[in-house]
């Protein structure tokens, strides 16, 4: 890293400061939200560039927030020409990426994804943390006046105000359910309540099957119509009491009031019937979806909202796994310990050993509520037994080691 006279310790305090920026903003694998697919359009035919993206970059992953023209949404952070935008906090042009040391190397550039020309500058929020970029990429090589550099910042403002204007928002605009953020809040609020009167509460979260198949087949704009009538079943078949929330793209969570695990499966398995019954019409014919569902329920290791999403979220995977269309609940896993069902994540997470003593860096990259697989650039030296720490989900725990390799850990939770 770059550090232009900075010392180590005021590198490691502003990457710090910039993640929390990040966390507080809540993006990462939000919805798509059809202002910054709009402002990746701009780039493409502004520019006459082949691709346009709006990025996050977290600790070990830059995410597109937005992006036309490249299939992938996301790539490690390590492998991205963004992170030199962030490093230095500056815009960066390359012109020709095979005549740059620092890329000419680079699968992007000698693989099919055939990149040349590459601009980039920092989104930075207003308190001046870069917490990720607007970029606009070409596969020909071309040059980039500070003229275009002056429109493409303009761009990243616009984004940026767009990205701390949403953090006001409670609902989601196409879908109408609350936002991520306003659905945890009050949520949390709900949990409180019912653990305050020992009442039951229950979390079911559900994902549409094969979504993304919809998209392809009949747009975006079919996948849009998807999205509104799945949220529009489930709210009629919802009591006003419960909360309904819009977690990502095609995924929801619903928080069910005095209502323990059996009778959650029960409203889920309702939806799910009247979800698969129910023809969405538009200029793109007829089509029919179905949805996965995974339920929890406050229980002694679940009493907060993150952990009944991650413990209905794993048994969702389950219903995935076991062939879509399906509802399962939490509390009916009995998986062996450490080989549960779980979700590709790339997250910063910090092995800890030797009474405390001890720590090495890590990624995690599968989580599940028993289990993870952790990625270290050497695994000698890491104890069968160790303290796991997932700093951005204020996550932590005890692992045992079920298998490894020279980078590659399995580890099961006690
Ligand atoms: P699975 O059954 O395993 O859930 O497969 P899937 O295809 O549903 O899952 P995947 O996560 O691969 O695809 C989700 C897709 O949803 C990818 C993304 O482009 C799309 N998507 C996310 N947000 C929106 C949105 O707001 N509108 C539309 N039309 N598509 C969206
Ligand atoms: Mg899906
Ligand atoms: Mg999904």
């Amino acid at each position: 890293m770059k550090t232009f006279g900075k010392s180590s310790t005021e590198l490691v305090q502003r990457e710090r400061e910039r993640l929390a920026a990040l966390e507080n903003l809540d993006l990462l694998d939000s919805p798509r939200d059809e202002g910054f697919d709009r402002i990746v359009r701009l780039i493409q035919t502004v520019f006459t560039v082949d691709i346009g993206l709006v990025s996050v970059i977290d600790a070990h992953r830059q995410w597109y927030k937005a992006c036309s023209g490249l299939s992938n949404d996301e790539v490690p952070r390590a492998d991205s020409f963004c992170r030199y935008v962030l490093d230095d906090e500056q815009p960066m042009v390359i012109q020709d990426a095979t005549k740059d040391p620092r890329f000419l190397a680079h699968p992007a550039v000698t693989g099919d994804t055939h990149i040349r020309f590459y601009a980039g500058v920092p989104l930075k929020t207003k308190a001046g943390h870069s917490i990720g970029t607007v970029c606009a990429i070409d596969r020909t090589p071309r040059s980039f006046g500070r003229k275009d550099l002056g429109i493409l910042q303009e761009l990243a403002g616009a984004a940026m105000d767009r990205m701390e204007l949403m953090q006001t928002a409670a609902t989601d605009s196409l879908t109408d359910a609350l936002t991520r953020r306003a659905f945890k809040r009050e949520a949390e609020q709900l949990i409180a309540s019912a653990l305050r009167h020992k009442q039951d509460l229950a979390c079911v979260v559900l994902d549409v099957d094969h979504f993304k198949r919809v998209n392809d087949t009949y747009g975006h704009a079919a996948g849009d119509e998807v999205l509104k009538a799945v949220a529009a079943t489930c709210r009629a078949n919802l009591r006003t009491s419960d909360l309904f929330g819009r977690l990502g793209g095609e995924e929801f969570a619903i928080v069910l009031s005095h209502t323990g695990a059996e009778d959650a499966l029960k409203t889920a398995e309702k939806l799910r019937a009247e979800i698969a019954a129910l023809p969405v019409t538009g200029d793109f014919g007829t089509l029919n979806v179905t949805a996965s569902f995974g339920g929890s329920a406050l229980s002694i290791v679940g009493r907060d909202i993150e952990t009944l999403l991650a413990q209905a979220d794993a048994a969702m995977y389950r219903a995935k796994e076991t062939g879509r269309n399906r509802c399962m609940s939490w509390t009916a896993l009995n998986a062996a310990p450490g080989t549960g069902a779980r979700r590709r994540v790339l997250k910063a997470g910090v092995i800890i050993f030797n009474d405390r003593r001890s720590t090495i860096d890590c990624t995690v990259k599968s989580l599940g509520v028993d289990g993870a697989g952790i990625t270290v650039s050497n695994s000698a030296g890491i104890p069968p037994d160790f303290t796991l720490s997932i700093k951005a989900d204020a996550f932590e725990t005890t692992c045992a080691v079920l298998s490894r390799d020279r980078q590659n850990l399995e580890v099961a939770f006690r």
